[in-house]
């Protein structure tokens, strides 16, 4: 049921920060999310300025009996992050990240992107690991998981997680951390938006850079097998502090290639020591790997994911790149339709793997994540870029070590899937949901159902 105007007007007296409706000349803009196959009309994109405005959107939604969902970047495949005839809770005016470089923390509003959030910090010569695209949001990433250049050393973006400021569904307030409110700490470390709106989050930093050694291989798509082969092998022996992820792509010469992009965040003599396995298997069509500044590394991958393109992706972990999936993957990438399409294998390794898988909500620690990433232009190929996908990740069922990551999955994606994503955590993920979100008003995410307490 439409919502009537007067209650947006009252809306509008309470929220100080922007509200926009379908009467708004910016409405279409606003309403976009980061894939163009998510096309949904929200009732009210409200843009809070604090956590008050975030109180006052979440008590109109209780209200008004309306969907909520919550935007950080917008990057969520599966358009999470809007919905039709809700409220989008929209953080895309708090933005900040503030660093004390001597407590060596940042404290980050979700509005932030990557890019802002390394920006800040390397201008203190300080990071954390986070996303490998710079405009993707820290906040969806952080809530499920997120996987990064600097894994390997400094452990998955939910490892360097000191705190969050939360508005639960009731409106209340809440600071989750190891010493407050710690079973919503731990859920929110991989469980995504399905505990309450987070406002703050803080973030242990390292010192990393300015300089690393990082960049990226590019070998004719012929050389594939071989490359993904040595890929492999060379992963199995690389110290802790070395992230490689393995890649098939379109090359800007409009040839399909296999890259090896790797960082590593040490001593710069030991990282060009260690990368140079990698740059004497030859010869590439492409040699971009040696020192270069942090932030460059975290700019490198941005070309290949623009916003606004249609997507289609599924994502798996697999064990290894074995033989097995290196055949299958060839295969189908021999097949893509589409030149913005990728198949991406990204480690889950060194400091990330030894992290107990349910010392956090994020299962995931060991193996590669594989993403099959169909980009397009031209909804004609919707069909095309769709199939590709589903054919390629149905042979690779088979090899897989189960489990899927939270932020990766898609729309059409069921409930084994969800579950999936959260393994052997689910059930006290669901059990946290029935304290914090007893009527699931936080249901727009990879779903976790409240489980009440068994009355003893
Ligand atoms: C180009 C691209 C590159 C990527 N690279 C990586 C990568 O390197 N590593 C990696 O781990 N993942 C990566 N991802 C996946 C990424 O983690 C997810 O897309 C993630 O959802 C992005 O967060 P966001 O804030 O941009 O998303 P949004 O779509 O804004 O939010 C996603 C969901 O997070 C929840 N959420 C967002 N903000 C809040 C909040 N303040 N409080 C509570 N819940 C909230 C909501 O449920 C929301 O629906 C990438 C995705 C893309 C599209």
């Amino acid at each position: 049921m439409p919502i009537e105007s007067h209650a947006i007007q009252q809306f509008r007296q309470f929220h100080h920060g922007d509200v926009i409706t379908a009467d708004d000349e910016r409405y279409e803009r606003a309403r976009r999310v980061w894939n163009a196959m998510i096309d949904r009309r929200p009732a009210i994109i409200a843009r809070p300025r604090n956590s008050d405005d975030v109180a006052v959107s979440v008590r109109f939604a209780r209200q008004h009996d309306l969907p909520v969902a919550i935007r950080g970047g917008a990057h969520n495949i599966a358009g999470r992050s809007t919905c039709d005839d809700g409220i989008v809770i929209d953080f895309g005016d708090m933005r900040s990240v503030t660093v004390d470089p001597v407590a060596r923390t940042a404290s980050a509003e979700p509005g932030a992107r990557w890019q802002d959030f390394d920006r800040e910090t390397q201008a203190h010569g300080l990071a954390t690991t986070g996303g490998t695209v710079g405009d993707t949001g820290i906040a969806g990433l952080t809530l499920g998981g997120g996987f990064g250049w600097l894994e390997g050393k400094f452990g998955m973006t939910v490892d360097n997680l000191l705190g969050a400021d939360v508005v639960l569904a009731s409106g209340e307030r809440v600071h989750a951390s190891e010493n407050e409110h710690t079973d919503l700490f731990w859920a929110l470390r991989g469980g995504g938006g399905n505990f309450g709106v987070v406002t703050l989050f803080q973030y242990r930093l390292h010192q990393v850079g300015p300089t690393i050694v990082g960049g990226l291989v590019l070998h004719p798509f012929q050389r594939a097998a071989e490359v993904l082969a040595f890929y492999n092998a060379f992963m199995k022996t690389a110290p802790d502090e070395l992230v490689a992820a393995a890649v098939l792509t379109t090359a800007p010469d409009g040839h399909k290639a296999c890259g090896i992009a790797v960082a590593y965040p040490g001593d710069l003599a030991e990282g060009e020591r260690l990368v140079t396995p990698i740059k004497q298997f030859g010869p590439p069509i492409l040699d971009v790997i040696g020192p270069m500044p942090y932030l460059a590394q975290q700019a490198m991958l941005e070309q290949a994911m623009p916003p606004n393109l249609l997507n289609y992706w599924k994502a798996e972990f697999v064990p290894e790149v074995s033989a097995e999936v290196i055949a299958i993957a060839v295969d189908a990438f021999s097949r893509v339709p589409s030149p913005t399409s990728s198949v991406l294998f990204f480690p889950i390794r060194g400091a990330a793997s030894r992290v107990r898988p349910e010392a956090t909500a994020f299962p995931h620690r060991g193996g590669y994540h594989l993403g099959i990433y169909s980009l397009w232009n031209d909804p004609a190929q919707n069909d095309a870029n769709v199939a590709w996908v589903r054919r390629m990740w149905a042979a690779i069922q088979p090899h897989t070590a189960g489990g899927v990551y939270v932020n990766e999955l898609g729309d059409d994606e069921g409930r084994e899937r969800v579950l999936a994503a959260y393994g052997d955590n689910y059930e006290r993920l669901a059990r946290i949901k029935a304290q914090y979100d007893p009527e699931n008003l936080f249901c727009l995410n990879a779903n976790i159902a409240p489980l009440a307490q068994k009355q003893s």
